[in-house]
């Protein structure tokens, strides 16, 4: 098949290859094609860990990682619209949400910047034992290695931005698998990066098979630390098979709020009517289980509902959207099946529990019972839970009933 403007390559030790197979970028809002990236399998993974490897045994000082870092910054600033609207096509992230993203990955590669530049050991007193007097130790902070990062779909940009940037400030060349459906950031923040002068397989990105590439990454003994940001289940497993590397997890969780009686209830209503479906509830800490003080309760519902009625649902792409798609059909139908359930078992629907179009409107469910899988699991999708209590104990009880996750 022929090549289009819409193709991406890979980027492989300095170069940007195709492989003759492709991963279809598609819209989450409308289905139609973002973009096509070039799909990679074990061979590239494993080129990309040595291409690394080769290019970390000419270290890049600290005042060099440090340019290249802030020139990143400078780039992103001036391409920002372009990258707030690349999130949004990928990711179907509103607008607005894109923007403040694009915002945080400025600052990632600002603060990896300084961080380069004060990556000092200190000097150990020797002289605290009798043996030691009169001598000097001091300690150094040297890259690890070769970084194998894994990221998640749903803040494409400064999640890879939260990889590569402090990798490159540590002096770590990188091997990087982005979320299949979003890698068009992750190859935009690679090619600013190497317009921004990075040598050759210093970053690599990987789009593909998740197992496939993670498998590499896992097992090829020059990958010397690994990161990962996404689900538990995946997680947890990359940790187990990988016992002799330093592993980094950031998890989710479905994230407890307690309103207590002596709060500004208006204020609290209109922070957790935004953190709650704020890129429809797909973040890590996005508000899902609401307690409120017993007191306070029907003046929190109160102001609470008409607020989250009050959320522009619609295209990602329209600047007054706050609501759009999640990210799969699939997931959208799952957090409806969710939402049944609790209804089935006795919860109130104070608002949504249905589609509009093909979008999941914002939904409140009041008092879902304590096993239903709202009260329990992480459901990364337009919905919050709303429910009293009556000690603060009590409800630092329900807060933590949910299942342990990261
Ligand atoms: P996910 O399904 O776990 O995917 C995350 C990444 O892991 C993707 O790049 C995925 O690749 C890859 N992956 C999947 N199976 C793999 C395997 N067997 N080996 C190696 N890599 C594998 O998570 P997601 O749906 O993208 O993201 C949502 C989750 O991320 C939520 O649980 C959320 O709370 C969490 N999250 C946490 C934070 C935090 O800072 N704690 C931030 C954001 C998100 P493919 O896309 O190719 O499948």
């Amino acid at each position: 098949m022929a090549t289009t403007a819409s193709d991406r390559k890979l980027l492989v030790d300095g170069a940007w290859i195709a492989t003759g197979a492709w991963v279809e970028i598609v819209s989450p809002y409308d289905g139609s094609t973002v973009a096509r990236v070039a799909k990679a399998g074990g061979a590239e993974a494993r080129a990309a860990v040595e291409a690394a490897e080769r290019a970390m045994r000419t270290p890049l000082p600290a005042h060099k990682r440090a340019e290249i870092l802030v020139r990143v910054a400078g780039a992103l600033g001036r391409r920002a619209d372009e990258a707030a609207r690349l999130v949004s096509a990928e990711a179907g992230k509103p607008l607005k949400a894109a923007r403040v993203e694009v915002a945080r990955a400025m600052s990632t590669y600002t603060m990896a910047a300084v961080e380069a530049r004060k990556l000092a050991g200190e000097m150990v007193p020797m002289d605290a034992s009798q043996s030691g007097e009169g001598k000097l130790a001091f300690t150094q902070r040297l890259p690890i290695g070769v970084v194998g990062a894994i990221s998640p779909f749903n803040f494409p940009l400064n999640l890879v931005a939260h990889k590569l940037a402090p990798a490159l400030a540590a002096g770590c060349a990188v091997v990087l698998k982005p979320a299949s459906q979003t890698p068009l950031s992750a190859l935009l923040l690679a090619e600013l990066e190497t317009d921004a002068g990075l040598p050759a397989g210093w970053v690599n990105v990987l789009v593909g098979g998740a197992s496939e590439i993670g498998d590499v990454l896992v097992e090829d003994e020059r990958v010397k630390l690994l990161t990962f940001t996404g689900s538990a289940d995946v997680g947890w497993s990359l940790r187990e098979r990988a016992p002799r590397k330093r592993v980094n997890l950031e998890l989710g969780n479905a994230t407890p709020v307690i309103v207590e009686p002596d709060a500004d209830v208006d204020d609290a209503a209109t922070r957790c009517a935004a953190n709650a479906f704020s890129f429809a509830g797909q973040s890590c800490i996005s508000v899902q289980r609401i307690f409120v003080h017993e007191d306070v309760y029907d003046a929190f519902r109160e102001s609470f509902v008409p607020k989250v009625e009050a959320l522009v649902v619609g295209d990602p792409a329209d600047e007054e959207t706050d609501v759009g798609p999640l990210v799969r059909p699939e997931d959208r139908d799952r957090v409806l099946a969710w939402i049944d359930e609790a209804r089935d078992a006795g919860a109130t629907i104070l608002t949504g529990g249905r589609l509009e179009g093909e979008l999941l409107l914002p939904t409140v469910v009041e008092r879902p019972p304590p096993d239903s899988k709202l009260s329990c699991d992480e459901a990364f999708g337009p919905v919050c839970t709303l429910d009293s209590y009556a000690t603060l104990d009590e409800a630092l009880d329900h807060a933590k009933m949910a299942r342990p996750h990261g």
